[in-house]
């Protein structure tokens, strides 16, 4: 499965009918997929939607062509100086990237992770970043 970030500008939502809309442009592709995370900024929709990998161009580009943005999502880094061990984004990792050693200190397991940034709301510390 891919990650991806889906970004629904609100001038593209008016109506409740305008985001049936935008999941049946993904669901026309015969597929199921599953909503990470929702969130709203001041210019509109994100979703964070796991695709299965092989549909993710044709996603992409289905969704781009109705002026949607998308990003596929890469991995997060861990500023091991500002880390203070807290553990608050350890049980928000769905994909066990981040855990405690038997020392009771954070590790993270770059190939693990799916770039949810789920992690990075939960630190106190600014210590987790999105990699670009
Ligand atoms: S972004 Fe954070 S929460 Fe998401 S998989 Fe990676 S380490 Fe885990
Ligand atoms: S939430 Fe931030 S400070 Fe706490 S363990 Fe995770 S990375 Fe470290």
């Amino acid at each position: 499965m891919a990650i991806i970030n889906v970004s629904i500008p609100f001038r593209l939502i008016k109506q409740i009918e305008d985001y049936s809309r935008i999941v049946n442009e993904i669901l026309k592709h015969n597929i199921s997929f599953n909503i990470l995370k929702f969130s709203t900024t001041s210019s509109g929709i994100n979703l964070l939607l796991e695709v299965p990998e092989d549909k993710t161009k044709e996603i992409t580009e289905t969704l781009r062509s109705n002026d949607i943005q998308v990003d596929k999502k890469g991995r997060v880094i861990l500023d091991e100086d500002k880390c203070i061990h807290c553990g608050s984004c350890i049980s928000l990792c769905p994909t066990d990237a981040l855990h405690f050693t038997n020392k009771d200190k954070v590790e993270f397991y770059g190939n693990k992770c799916i770039g949810c940034l789920i992690c990075q709301d939960a630190c106190p510390r600014g210590a987790i970043s999105e990699s670009k």
